[in-house]
């Protein structure tokens, strides 16, 4: 009898030993997995507080996970000011309900000083029995593929060479500057320019120099027109800004303002060189085509006047 019992209570241990062994090694598991997470999760309980956060916000935030834990809200401390708003708005509709999955990005200060740029998506988690446990969240650092899509994005609209905006993106702009003019009423200029005997410049000091030269006027151009304006490589050696808000003496003044700016540089390899500039302005028949052609027609007057002069057309 004795015996029996003995079996039945070895037999009853060794299965307790195994279903905590099991236990044991699911929550190894699951720690090694959670621990070397690179993503920042953090688990929030209903109340807010944080449950459970990897290791991970320290290569991202540079600050131990220890913070976080102590001070729920210690990421609005880190959050770009100009992101706060945003973070704190999906903060509003989202925690502390038990809603699906959301995400946002934003933007952090990492301890270093650098930005970065995190990804963030979150959603309710509930136990079997349906009771709410809080959000799951996931931190994830995105700033090389935001540098990346920026770095793209610079590519595709601006002039190699010069860093000026490229003619596809300027048309863009044009166009939506002139759906933008005609459904306010409102005014914008146009300034084309084209650099006089470039052609000799490239003959005299050679290839190089006459790239050097192209990168120089647009600085003196950059230099010269305001925040909104917008100056773009039309092709060769001829460019073109675009003026919002500008009526037509407004942009001859500018004009003049380029063109003098021009000839009184002496450019890197020694040589003095001048533009001729066409302007005009918007009207409310405008096509596209016909602001082009009239801006292109008033550079050409410019070119045939003698050179180094603004012409309106
Ligand atoms: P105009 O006063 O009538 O404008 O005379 P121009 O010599 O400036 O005009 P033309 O159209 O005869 O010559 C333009 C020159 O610009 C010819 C071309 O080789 C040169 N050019 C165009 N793009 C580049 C460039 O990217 N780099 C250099 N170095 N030269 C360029
Ligand atoms: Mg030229
Ligand atoms: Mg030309």
């Amino acid at each position: 009898m004795s015996q029996e019992k003995k079996c039945s209570h070895d037999t009853d241990c060794e299965d307790l030993r195994q279903r905590f062994e099991q236990l044991r090694r699911k929550a190894e598991l699951f720690e090694i997995m959670a621990e070397s997470s690179v993503d920042w999760d953090v688990w929030y309980a209903p109340d807010g507080q944080s449950i459970y956060i990897t290791p991970s916000c320290l290569d991202i935030t540079g600050y131990p996970r220890e913070f976080f834990y102590q001070d729920p809200d210690f990421i609005t401390t880190i959050v770009h000011p100009d992101d706060l708003e945003i973070f704190q708005e999906h903060r509003r509709r989202h925690y502390v309900k038990a809603t699906g999955p959301a995400e946002v990005t934003f933007r952090i200060l990492h301890k270093n000083g650098e930005v970065r740029w995190v990804w963030h998506q979150c959603q309710a988690v509930f136990a079997a029995d349906g009771t709410w446990l809080g959000r799951r969240t996931t931190n994830r650092d995105v700033t090389a593929l935001k540098q990346a899509e920026a770095e793209l994005q610079r590519l595709s609209t601006t002039d190699p060479l010069t860093g000026a905006y490229n003619r596809r993106i300027f048309m863009d702009l044009l166009t939506r500057e002139m759906q933008r003019a005609g459904r306010y009423g409102e005014l914008f200029s146009l300034l084309m320019f084209d650099i006089d005997h470039f052609k000799m410049v490239n003959d005299q000091y050679g290839h190089d120099a006459g790239d050097r030269v192209l990168q120089e006027v647009v600085r003196l151009g950059m230099e010269t027109i305001r925040q909104a304006d917008t100056l773009a490589r039309w092709g060769g050696e001829e460019f073109m800004v675009l003026l919002p808000r500008t009526d037509g003496d407004k942009a001859h003044a500018m004009g003049e303002r380029l063109r003098k700016h021009v000839a009184d540089h002496t450019f890197t390899d020694g040589c003095h060189l001048t533009i001729s500039i066409g302007v005009t302005s918007f009207s409310r028949n405008d096509t596209v085509d016909s602001l082009l052609k009239r801006v292109d027609e008033a550079l050409y007057r410019a070119k045939k006047s003698g050179r180094n002069m603004v012409v309106r057309g």
